[in-house]
């Protein structure tokens, strides 16, 4: 496999070397091609310019050439590239630079450019030669290499620019590479640390932890992720522990109390008289119904909670909890009453029905004698929503966020006898979050408590 650092760098280094490589291309065709139309040009203009030359030598008077500046100016033309041929009109020869050793001059020139990798051809342009009236006087052609040659200037030009470009491609694949490492360093270093504590974290270490210092929104996002995974890892296994001690220490304290009471009436030191028996009996009964809330929960938390939801009134099984608790309500004088208007919601009647049974059964158990208790069914726009409102003890805003985990119990609670395990709320909390609804208490110490469940209508 490779590294970050590595694709990174390479491919940068590719991207520059292609582009530099193209520019180099198209650059040298384009430049070819202008200095080719340039110099036909100019091979055309200098042929002109070489007949119009020859042309001011010829004397209309005596109907005759000067010799001398017609082989000067053959041979000024033979060393820059055109041989000259000049004939009179009659066609006979007057000059011919075939008769001034040309060929090695030409040779030399084919050569050099064949050196410089150019493969061009002789060309040859005729033209006729006027004088006075529009009289032709001779002609001259002229043959040249070409379309063109270029000269040692135009050479160094084209040698110059590829130098230049190749120049560029070397410090830009450097730069490239130097940028690519650091670029790549800036991202690989965080994602190399992230993976090493992400293994860690696999391995058990819930505390560690990633310093975010990143301005890279993706890289941020999975470091925010990882240290969000780890503090869910850290809580669950807060969790788990806490739920071990405390199972534990709800089982121990009735047991060791039973086995005590038993066994001080087996060998005889008590006598087993039935409200000895009552005792030891209601201890086994709060155990049973202790494990038959774990029971509860565990299924509610294993099954991921499975709901079998029906259409139901909030109203209508409201009062059926009531009616269920009205006996033990009545045994504390509690004056409780149920009072709104049917709401249906798409709900699991039973799952349902249990929430309002444990937070009717808490007001009930946390209300003194003589208290209030309201059940209120009402909706809003979005929710179907149910209000249990008591004039009980209360609870302390310090405990109130804790009042939901399992086997919380409020100091005040604790103290009583009447209290649970503490596993109530959580149910109840477990069963609403299941429905995407919510479960709310406000309370005020001596003044009572409200529990509202909010269950979305659809
Ligand atoms: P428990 O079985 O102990 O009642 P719950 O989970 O139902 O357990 O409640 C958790 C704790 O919240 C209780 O122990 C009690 O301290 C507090 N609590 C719940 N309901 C009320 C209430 N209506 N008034 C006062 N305290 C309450």
């Amino acid at each position: 496999m490779k590294s970050i650092r590595s694709q990174l760098s390479l491919t940068i280094l590719f991207l520059v070397l292609i582009t530099v490589g193209l520019v180099g291309l198209f650059s040298n065709v384009f430049i070819n091609k202008a200095f080719t139309h340039y110099l036909t040009q100019q091979g055309k203009v200098r042929t002109k310019d070489i007949v119009l030359d020859i042309e001011r030598y010829y004397d209309s008077f005596t109907n005759s050439w000067n010799r001398e500046n017609l082989h000067l100016i053959g041979m000024y033309s033979m060393y820059e590239g055109y041989l000259v041929k000049i004939l009179d009109k009659d066609g006979a020869v007057i000059w011919d630079a075939e008769n001034h050793d040309c060929w090695r001059v030409m040779e030399e020139i084919t050569k050099d450019m064949k050196n410089r990798g150019m493969n061009k051809q002789y060309f040859v342009d005729t033209y006729d030669m006027k004088g006075e009236g529009d009289q032709k006087i001779g002609s001259v052609s002229v043959t040249y290499y070409g379309p063109n040659f270029l000269s040692e200037a135009d050479y160094s030009f084209i040698h110059d620019l590829n130098k230049i470009l190749l120049i560029i491609g070397m410090i830009s694949g450097f730069f490239s590479i130097v940028v690519g490492t650091v670029l790549a360093g800036r991202i690989a270093r965080p994602v190399g640390k992230t993976a090493r504590i992400a293994t860690q974290i696999s391995k058990g270490d819930y505390e560690i932890r990633f310093e975010r210092n990143t301005n890279t929104r993706e890289l941020y996002e999975l470091t925010t992720a990882i240290n969000d995974l780890a503090d869910a890892l850290n809580e669950q296994d807060k969790q788990r522990r806490r739920m071990t001690t405390d199972i534990a220490h709800e089982l121990r304290t009735p047991l060791t109390a039973v086995s005590a009471h038993l066994e001080a009436m087996i060998i005889g030191i008590w006598e087993a008289n039935p409200e000895r028996l009552k005792g030891c009996y209601d201890e086994v009964k709060r155990l049973e119904s202790l494990v038959a809330d774990l029971g509860k929960l565990a299924k509610i938390e294993d099954e991921n909670l499975k709901l079998n939801k029906t259409t139901a009134d909030l109203l209508c099984i409201s009062q059926t909890v009531f009616e269920n608790m009205r006996a033990e309500a009545d045994k504390k004088h509690l004056s409780v009453s149920v009072s709104g208007n049917p709401v249906f919601v798409e709900i699991d009647k039973d799952r349902i029905h249990q929430v309002i049974t444990n937070l009717l059964s808490n007001a009930v158990k946390y209300t003194q004698e003589g208290g209030t208790i309201r059940l209120e069914v009402e909706e809003s726009e979005r929710y179907g929503i149910v209000k249990i409102t008591d004039t009980g003890i209360g609870i302390a805003e310090a405990e109130l966020p804790f009042i939901f985990e399992r086997f919380y119990r409020t100091e005040n609670s604790r103290n009583r006898k009447s209290g649970g395990a503490g596993i109530g709320l959580t149910i109840a909390k477990s069963i609403i979050t299941a429905h995407d609804g919510e479960l709310d208490a406000k309370s005020q110490v001596g003044a009572g408590s409200c529990f509202v469940i909010k269950i979305p209508k659809n």
